[in-house]
C-alpha cells in the first residue's frame, strides 16, 4: 500500500498540475479515444507507457496473454467482449490493436501444455491459444523461437476472432474500423508491427 500511496502523491505533485485542465475537459465532455488496445495483464507491458499516451487517448482492456475470446451468445460474464462492444458501439474507435509481448507467461504455458497446476480459471482461458499452437506443432516447444512464433500467431488468432463479432465485422466492412497487431519485446523495448498482407512482424523504427 505504501508504494501505491507514494506513487499517487508523486502523480498529484508532478503530473496533476500539468494535466489538470485536460482531466477537467475529459470529465466535462467525456472520453473519445480513437483506439482500443487489447493488452496482456503483464506488469511490464503498459500500453500507456509504451505509446506515451495522454489521459483520454487509449481505451484499454488487459487480460492474461492479450486474448480475444470467440464471439459467444448467451449467458456468461464476457469481460473482454464487453469492453470490445463498448469501444466499438459507444466510443466508435477507429482502430483495435492487439498488443502482444515477448516473455509472455500465458503463451509460455500454452506452448508447454502446462495446465498451470490446479488453476480454477487460468488453464481454461489459456486454452484459447490452442488453435494457434496447433499451427506451430512442427516446432520444438523448448526452442525460444517457438515461443516468439506462438506469441505472434496468437496475436493473429485474436485478430481473426475479433472478426467473429458481428458489430466488429460490420464496422470493418463499412470502412470505419481497422484491426492491427503488434508485439512489444520486453528485453529491449522494441515494438514489432504486424504486416497483415504478409503475416510477418517487423520492427518499428
Ligand atoms: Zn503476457
Amino acid at each position: 500500500m505504501r508504494q501505491l500511496i507514494d506513487g499517487y502523491r508523486r502523480f498529484r505533485g508532478n503530473h496533476w498540475p500539468e494535466y489538470r485542465d485536460l482531466y477537467r475537459e475529459l470529465s466535462r465532455y467525456g472520453q473519445k479515444p480513437p483506439t482500443l488496445i487489447i493488452a496482456c495483464s503483464d506488469s511490464r507491458v503498459d500500453p500507456g507507457s509504451i505509446f506515451d499516451a495522454q489521459p483520454g487517448e487509449i481505451f484499454v482492456v488487459r487480460n492474461v496473454a492479450n486474448l480475444v475470446p470467440p464471439y459467444e451468445e448467451g449467458d456468461g460474464l464476457h469481460g473482454t467482449s464487453a469492453a470490445i462492444e463498448f469501444a466499438v458501439k459507444v466510443l466508435n474507435v477507429d482502430m483495435i490493436l492487439v498488443l502482444g509481448h515477448g516473455d509472455c507467461g500465458g503463451v509460455s504455458a500454452a506452448l508447454k501444455g502446462d495446465p498451470l497446476g490446479d488453476s480454477e480459471f487460468l488453464a481454461k482461458w489459456i486454452e484459447l491459444i490452442n488453435p494457434a499452437r496447433a499451427k506451430l506443432a512442427h516446432l520444438d516447444p523448448a526452442d525460444p523461437a517457438a515461443k516468439e512464433a506462438l506469441e505472434c500467431e496468437s496475436i493473429k488468432l485474436s485478430i481473426e476472432r475479433l472478426m467473429t463479432f458481428p458489430f466488429v465485422a460490420a464496422a470493418v466492412a463499412a470502412g470505419g474500423l481497422v484491426l492491427e497487431g503488434a508485439r512489444f519485446r520486453v528485453f529491449d523495448g522494441r515494438l514489432e508491427w504486424l504486416d497483415k498482407t504478409t503475416g510477418e512482424f517487423s520492427r518499428v523504427e
